[in-house]
């Protein structure tokens, strides 16, 4: 009998039990270990005066596992998908501009010229430096585009996607297509256009939410897992690890959670934030250890909101300044800040008299929920004078959301990678398997996507 327990219950450990559910051998044994009340991680879908909100992720960027995931759970149906050609907004001179996703947005007036003009040398800038092995996104982006891209697009890119720092955060661990585009090619802009795909027919990816919201998936996941044998188990905080024991036929690892009760694991598979995992099994990653258990996460708050639609909305307001978001809410250092704006949900998941409104951001720990609303009510009505009063509003605080990795991230993932042959050595099967956003990629698509390659492996 293989025991396999996976440590965390978010979108990645139940795409992982699932998919290995699949094709079980006799006698195999999974079991999720989830701390929290419900399953899902960070995906948050609130159902509130009728209205589907995402606290959390709020969109998926498919990836060819998603869409296969998806299609398997049968919610093919309940897919809400997003306009692809809905621009971004940003803000400029005090005015929202358009940007178009993707090496497009180069040609936009949100841009300015002159930096436009250099950004389009980029295939001309000379190569990598040998030795270079990592830079910051403010760095690599200076460098291939000029600093007018690194400022204007970089900055509220990074602060506005990832709520990260630019010049802290690493291109070659958060933006691998760009940093390997670019050994790859010489040049970032023509590794893009040149990206090799596998034979067949091109994938083209979707961004999309379902009917009920992201939940809609983790949920079924759970569902179509616990009726084909898959044990969850919620409310379980792992508490201590211990292994692993050579040929004990009790168990490679056990797994005390914080009722004293204690799983014995022969393979165990960790989906947890690198604080957990870092401090459960330090002793057993001496060359790791202590750069994982570092890494820091943003702080971040989610403001949902829904307002009468108010008097038709046009072309976005012009932005009087300094207004509030100047003084009190964290923007990106440059006189830009990313007003995306996008509707909690794509197309079709509100009632049609509402606008919801949603803003991720970067938050000081002494706002409070009042203060976050009021400040993101101002920035509504600053862009859309004409909206009418807000009928519901909503925060959510995440404490980590997401992992802020450093430079030289890179490093730190090879270490563990050491840590963990040693520990596999030998073993026909591995026996500790480790997989995370803060090192195999941060959007829900991959997350499914690094579930479908462990699968097999367990
Ligand atoms: C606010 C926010 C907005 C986001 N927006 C998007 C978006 O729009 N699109 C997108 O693709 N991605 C987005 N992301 C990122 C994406 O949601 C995450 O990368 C993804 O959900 C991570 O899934 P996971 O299963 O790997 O980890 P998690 O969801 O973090 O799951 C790990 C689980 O481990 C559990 N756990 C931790 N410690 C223990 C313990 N000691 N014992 C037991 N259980 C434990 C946690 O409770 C958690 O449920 C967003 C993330 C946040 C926070």
């Amino acid at each position: 009998m293989r025991r396999i327990v996976i440590l965390g219950g978010g979108m990645t450990g139940l795409a992982l039990a699932y998919l290995r559910n699949q094709n079980p051998a006799p006698g195999d044994d999974i079991l999720v270990l989830e701390e929290g009340p419900q399953a899902g991680g960070s995906i948050r879908t609130l159902h509130e005066e009728g209205l589907v909100l995402e606290a959390g992720p709020h969109t998926l960027r498919t990836t060819a596992a998603a869409e296969r995931l998806i299609s398997g759970l049968d919610l093919t149906n309940e897919v809400l998908v997003a306009d692809p050609r809905a621009p971004r907004w940003i803000v400029r001179g005090g005015r929202a501009r358009k940007v178009i996703p993707g090496p497009a947005g180069l040609l936009t007036t949100a841009i300015p010229f002159g930096a436009r003009f250099r950004a389009l040398g980029e295939p001309f800038v000379a190569p990598r430096p040998a030795g270079l092995a990592d830079e910051s996104v403010h760095d690599f982006f200076s460098r291939r585009f000029g600093a007018g891209l690194a400022r204007y697009a970089a900055e509220p890119l990074v602060s506005g996607v990832r709520a990260d720092d630019p010049k802290t955060l690493s291109t070659r661990s958060a933006f691998p297509e760009l940093w390997e585009a670019e050994v790859r090619v010489g040049s970032v802009l023509r590794g893009l256009l040149q990206a090799p795909h596998p034979p067949g027919p091109r994938f083209r990816p979707r961004t999309v939410s379902f009917r009920n919201g992201l939940a809609s998936l983790t949920e079924r996941l759970v569902a179509r897992s616990q009726r084909a044998g898959v044990r969850v188990e919620l409310n379980a905080e792992i508490l201590a690890i211990e292994g692993p024991f050579d040929g004990d036929d009790d168990g490679i690892w056990k797994v005390q959670i914080a009722d004293g009760t204690i799983y014995p694991a022969d393979t165990l598979v960790s989906t947890l934030d690198a604080t957990a995992f870092a401090s459960l099994l330090e002793t057993r990653l001496p060359r790791s250890a202590s750069r994982v258990s570092a890494l820091a996460y943003s702080r971040l708050a989610v403001v949902l909101q829904a307002f009468r639609p108010g008097a038709p909305e046009g072309r976005p307001a012009r932005i009087r300044r300094p207004g509030p978001a100047r003084r009190g809410v964290p923007v990106p250092r440059c006189p830009l800040s990313l007003l995306a704006l996008p509707r909690s949900s794509p197309r079709g998941s509100r009632p049609d008299d509402l606008v919801l409104r949603r803003r991720a951001r970067p938050v000081a720990p002494d706002l409070t929920e009042g203060d976050l609303l009021k400040l993101a009510e101002a920035e509504v009505r600053r862009l859309h004078p004409a909206i009418g009063p807000r009928v519901h509003g909503r925060v959510l605080k995440w404490p980590a959301a997401l992992p802020r990795l450093p430079v030289g991230h890179h490093a730190t993932l090879d270490l563990l990678a050491q840590d963990l042959a040693e520990i596999n050595a030998g073993h026909e099967r591995p026996r500790l398997v480790v997989t995370g956003s803060w090192r195999d990629g941060v959007g829900l698509g991959e997350r499914i996507a690094r579930a479908e390659e462990l699968a097999p492996i367990l």
